[in-house]
């Protein structure tokens, strides 16, 4: 996947796409891989880079969403269940399965997480499941949850999900479009819908924001797929349109693995404000989530509220024996859901469905809003199926229900920190083969080397040091303050493989130190 190569296929003026897609999140990334795979000529543009908004930052699970179920929303659990046991197939080197418990503090609990989650695994028929729920004893729980308050503890129910490394799957998606033909280009601000002499949509204008070059990209459909920002895209096209979409912020706090001590996740499935909080397992870190704050307007860097730390602190408290404080905090970070604004005013957004929402504009603009991470290739089959029902482009069928996504590999060794990697593992060592300099580790603490670094440029399109520490290798996530004192020596290493001179290296090291401070609680 080569940006160079990718630009000069939009260069083409006389090209007319069958499909362009703006926003490279998992749900326009997903549209991209379904209509590459379908046979449609695809172009994606994305203003940053891919999975920069809130598809890197996520709680990490692969679920059917058991809060759901407590709702009664039977058939979108259903959906969810489904796809988490296809994408535990399709890219089983980035999807784990991971056990949850939930500590019971009254029988009755007790009775009504062991009856609700066996009705979750009945969901999930079909050979999806990832194993049974189970009721486990007082002294059971306690063993698989070291680090909770004993104190009127009655049990607990084992259930299982799907966990994952959300931004190393986005990446994965681009080059799986990229290598079926799909033109998936980060770092591309779409500017403008471009109109054609009837008024419907024909395409869209964009800006390269590294050669600051304007492209004008013809296209059969348009797709605006950009998360919280959908609202935007919508006025380009019709600028009176009304609001489709009110964001709403979730925080997570990053600890290390002691205050879970345990391969086993922890959930509580009722908070003080009615959501539910995880502490799971990820990257040898413990993430502990998450809040729902409305918000009026999308930003593409959210920083936490002080009262989104402070009740996650407190939350995370009643259930630990070792009170996790400010101090604990390896990074901090926020991200915006983008739901379906509800129609009714005054509804919160814990009532606001979930489940994706597709509407198309008078000029055929076809915007997709909502769904999770999790439901992405259902959510890119209805949206390419809807242009095609719009007569926009020929009829074909879908094939991403069991197409193995780019570096699958089955039973990854989770011991070796490069299992995200999976088939490409190899890449990694054939670059320290060529240059053993490229062994060296970006952090004494973490395992993580510079040959990570040059294949995020090389060959996963990463073009600056956010990209590389937030998104290829997570470090900005799991350590903001080991991420901010690598950024030097990451930026100069990605400038040997670019070509760029000191100047460039003392502004990038300059402009993460900046960003990291966002991640770092003082
Ligand atoms: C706190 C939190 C926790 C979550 N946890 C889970 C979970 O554990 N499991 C799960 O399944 N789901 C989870 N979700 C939901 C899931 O993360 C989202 O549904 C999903 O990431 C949304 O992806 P998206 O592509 O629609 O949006 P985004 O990831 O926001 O992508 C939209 C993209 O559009 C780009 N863009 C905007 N304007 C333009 C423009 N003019 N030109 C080009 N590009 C543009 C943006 O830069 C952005 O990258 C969680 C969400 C939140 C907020």
């Amino acid at each position: 996947m080569k940006r160079e190569e990718l630009i000069e296929k939009i260069s083409d003026k006389s090209k007319i796409w069958d499909m362009v897609v703006i926003g490279g999140g998992a749900t326009g990334l997903g549209i991209a891989l379904d209509a590459a795979l379908r046979g449609y000529s695809v172009a994606l543009f994305e203003l940053d880079d891919f999975a920069k908004s809130t598809s890197s930052r996520s709680t990490k699970l692969v679920h059917g969403g058991v809060r759901y179920l407590q709702k009664g929303d039977v058939a979108l659990v259903r959906e969810a269940l489904t796809e988490r046991g296809r994408l535990r197939n399709n890219a089983p080197h980035l999807v784990k399965d991971q056990s949850f418990v939930i500590p019971n503090y009254t029988h009755l609990d007790n009775f009504i997480y062991t009856c609700g989650l066996t009705l979750y695994d009945i969901l999930s028929w079909g050979g999806l499941s990832l194993g049974r729920s189970l009721f486990i004893p007082k002294r059971k729980t306690s063993r698989c949850l070291p680090t909770i308050t004993k104190k009127g503890l009655k049990g607990g129910v084992i259930y299982h999900d799907g966990q994952f490394d959300d931004s190393r799957l986005a990446i994965n998606l681009a080059q799986s479009c990229a290598e079926n033909g799909g033109c998936p280009v980060n770092h591309m601000k779409v500017t403008g819908i471009l109109h054609d002499e009837n008024g419907k949509v024909a395409g869209v204008k964009v800006i390269d924001n590294e050669s600051g070059k304007e492209y004008s990209v013809k296209a059969k459909s348009t797709v605006n797929a950009t998360g919280c920002f959908v609202d935007d895209i919508i006025k380009m096209d019709v600028p009176s349109s009304a609001k489709m979409v009110k964001p709403s912020q979730g925080v997570h706090l990053v600890f290390d693995k002691s205050f879970l001590n345990s391969d086993y996740a922890l959930m509580i499935p009722k908070t003080s404000d009615g959501r539910v909080l995880f502490a799971v397992p990820w990257h040898n870190k413990v993430v502990v989530g998450t809040t729902d704050i409305v918000r009026d307007e999308p930003e593409l860097e959210p920083v936490a509220l002080e009262e989104e730390i402070e009740f996650i602190l407190q939350t995370a408290g009643l259930y630990m024996v070792r009170k996790p404080e400010r101090k604990d905090i390896l990074s901090v970070f926020a991200g915006q859901r983008p739901l379906a604004a509800p129609k009714k005013e005054g509804k919160s957004t814990k009532e606001i469905s979930r489940s994706h929402k597709i509407f198309v504009s008078d000029n055929n603009l076809i915007t997709i809003t909502g769904g999770k991470w999790t439901t992405y290739r259902r959510m890119a089959e209805d949206t390419v199926d809807k242009a095609i029902n719009l007569s926009l482009i020929e009829p074909k069928k879908c094939t991403t229900k069991n197409f193995k996504i780019h570096g699958y590999k089955p039973n990854p060794d989770l011991k070796n920190h490069l299992y995200v990697y999976g088939s490409d593992m190899k890449l990694i060592e054939d670059i320290i083969k060529t240059n053993p300099e490229m062994a060296k580790k970006i952090h004494p603490e973490y395992n993580y080397t510079h040959a990570e670094v040059v294949l995020a440029v090389r060959h996963e399109m990463a073009r600056n040091v956010e990209d590389v520490l937030a998104r290829r290798v997570r470090l900005l996530f799991i350590d903001a303050k080991a991420a901010k004192v690598s950024a030097k020596s990451v930026a100069e290493t990605i400038a040997g493989e670019l070509g760029y001179d000191s100047n460039w290296i003392e502004n990038q090291t300059k402009t993460f130190e900046a960003l990291s401070d966002q991640y770092i609680i003082n």
